[in-house]
């Protein structure tokens, strides 16, 4: 099944109907096959409006918080991205289709392998999953155009700021254990610009710069 009408109606229902505006983001997520990283137990409700867990301990962003991360990346095509929690590839997929390059860091083998896996078989041929602490970036590939954190931080990492290019955008929740703020910065040759963007509920960042396992529960 390729659960195209399931998709074009999350397109424009829970997206574009939500305020969702960027075309190349909604013609990104009206292509790319949910149903496959949300894998075989979750098929059926891939397109649902929500969160789905994908194993570990961990979930597949709701497809409106996907879609309002990516927008806010601004993408135009030639950017170089890094996503920090690779999951289950879903995202990265979203962006490669959007950047030319993305690298994404998974601190799960399991699941960095997997979807992996999947993006090579899909010909995400664009997208690099590294398995490491993505709390401390991917020094050895910056500077980014844009970085996107699919996993809540107790603050903003430093280094995610460093290494972003000048004018570049760091898409990342913040807050509590719980509940965060997503945060757009822009970073600025005067410094760095701040702006809110709504309130989200992720999983934890987990590593040096982020929480601590155990402080997790
Ligand atoms: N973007 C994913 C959803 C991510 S869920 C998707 O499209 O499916 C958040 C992910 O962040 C989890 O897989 C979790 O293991 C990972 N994560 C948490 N802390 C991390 C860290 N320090 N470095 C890299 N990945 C991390």
């Amino acid at each position: 099944m390729s659960y195209e009408k399931e998709r074009h109606m999350m397109v424009e229902s829970q997206l574009r109907g939500r305020g969702i505006k960027d075309e190349r983001v909604l013609g990104a997520m009206e292509t790319v096959p949910r149903h496959l990283f949300a894998g075989p137990d979750m098929e059926d409700r891939a397109y649902d409006d929500c969160a789905l867990p994908i194993g570990e301990g961990q979930t597949i962003s709701q497809p409106y918080m996907v879609a309002l991360m990516t927008e806010l990346l601004e993408l135009k095509g030639d950017e170089k991205v890094l996503e920090i929690g690779t999951g289950s590839g879903y995202q990265a997929a979203v962006l490669s289709l959007l950047a030319s390059d993305v690298y994404s860091v998974e601190r799960i083998d399991s699941l960095a392998v997997k979807a992996q896996k999947l993006l090579v078989d899909q010909m995400y041929g664009n997208v690099t999953v590294v398995i490491s602490d993505g709390t401390v970036g991917l020094p050895e590939h910056a500077p980014y155009d844009g970085i996107i954190v699919t996993a809540g931080a107790p603050e903003v990492p430093s280094q995610y700021v460093e290494q972003l290019k000048i004018n570049g955008r760091l898409v990342i929740p913040v807050g509590s254990r719980y509940s965060q703020v997503l945060y757009l910065i822009r970073k600025t040759l005067q410094g760095i610009e701040r702006h809110v963007s709504t309130g989200c509920v992720f999983v934890p960042l987990i590593g040096k710069d982020g929480w601590t396992a155990t402080e997790i529960y």
